[in-house]
């Protein structure tokens, strides 16, 4: 018995929902007998269970389906705002919490070893079916290794983030970039589920992108695939916390829209200047229609390089629906080559503080059970 055919009867399952043993034959391309002893399998570990039986032309048949319960995973979002949450396999964040951050990258394992205690407290059923952590950092990781390569939030170079908490707490634990987790949750339980193809921006004080190809995170030779926010957007323009000039996040993250709207006397949030605009006050109108024009073009160049399937934009809290993204959009699909038709769709979606630790709780579900069994 292959793990490959459990990942993919797991994954067809997460992605259609409840399957009779004919369909995941079909549609899995495995023998029926190879589908028979994985089913089996599956059910004997709880991961599956058997859900209602559908009666058709031929004999009754029934359905199975992934059992929400039989694994737990621990998210943590090492953001502005640290969250935990628990998640399940049916996607749902079943616990949260605001926590701290350790004031020493060393104190990193027995800090969430306490953290975890209480969200999966020692001998509840949480705790027994905990499979995996997963930890989302701003900043450049190596997936493989788990380690923090540079967090510019964190101050942490080199950081063995995964080791450290994999030793403290007894259980896999896997990094991984917060844009990338955020992408990941996207594709394994959220709108982009299974999509062929997307990319995912989230606006934010920064900028972060990610890239979901067939099924995979494409990150590039030194895993900075989808550095957008320091692609050049204005040649010669504000210097940027990068060392170059004119980056995208100079221009069109929320940081520097605040920036500018506070130096030209405007409130320095989203939600307020939009309103300004829609009273028709110039200067809020010229600064959001310049910030959003100037992400649209990025996305532009962004469809044109990597022909993306869809385009989700994403931002905490939601608010893009007035100028700013108006403005984006326009400059997107004015910019994208009308052919090969159609042109991807760039779709917005709201998340919020919790969205980033459940993708980081998403990680460790997908590399746990959906790439490897
Ligand atoms: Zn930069």
């Amino acid at each position: 018995m292959s793990c490959r055919s459990h990942v993919q009867l797991l994954r067809l399952l997460n992605q259609c929902g409840p399957l009779s043993r004919a369909e995941l034959i079909r549609m899995s391309g495995l023998s029926k007998g190879a589908v028979s002893m994985v089913t089996a399998d599956l059910l004997a570990r709880g991961l599956i269970e058997t859900r209602d039986t559908v009666y058709g032309g031929g004999r009754p048949s029934t359905r199975l389906g992934i059992a929400a319960d039989s694994a737990f995973f621990v998210g943590i979002s090492l953001a502005d705002r640290p969250v935990m949450v628990l998640g399940d396999l049916h996607g749902m964040i079943l616990d949260r919490y605001d926590i701290e951050l350790p004031g020493q990258v060393m104190e990193i394992g027995p800090h969430v070893r306490r953290l975890i205690a209480r969200v999966a407290p020692e001998g509840s059923r949480q705790a027994q079916r905990l499979r995996g952590i997963g930890l989302a950092v701003s900043g450049l990781v190596d997936e493989q290794s788990g380690l923090c390569v540079r967090s510019t939030l964190t101050g942490w170079e080199n950081a063995p983030v995964g080791p450290l908490v994999t030793q403290a707490c007894g259980l896999p634990a896997y990094v991984e970039n917060d844009a990338n987790a955020l992408t990941v949750a996207q594709y394994r339980f959220g709108p982009m589920r299974e999509a062929a193809s997307f990319s995912l921006i989230s606006v934010g004080q920064g900028i972060g992108c990610g890239h979901m190809f067939g099924g995979e995170l494409f990150r590039g030779f030194r895993g900075g695939a989808g550095e957008i926010a320091h692609a050049t957007a204005e040649p010669g323009g504000l210097p940027c916390l990068c060392g170059k000039t004119g980056c995208l996040d100079t221009v069109a993250s929320m940081a520097a829209l605040s920036h500018l709207a506070t130096r030209a006397g405007l409130p320095g949030d989203l939600e307020p200047l939009e309103q300004l605009a829609a009273q028709g006050n110039l200067g809020a109108v010229e600064l959001l229609h310049r910030a959003g024009s100037a992400l649209g073009l990025m996305i532009a160049q962004m469809v044109q390089i990597m022909d993306p399937q869809h385009v989700l934009v994403v931002r905490e809290g939601g608010g893009l629906e007035g100028l700013f993204a108006r403005a984006m959009r326009q400059a997107a699909e004015g910019n994208i080559m009308p052919q090969p038709a159609p042109r991807p769709r760039i779709m917005t979606h709201d998340v919020t503080a919790d969205s980033w630790a459940f993708g980081a709780a998403s990680v460790a579900a997908d590399r746990s059970l959906f790439r490897e069994f």
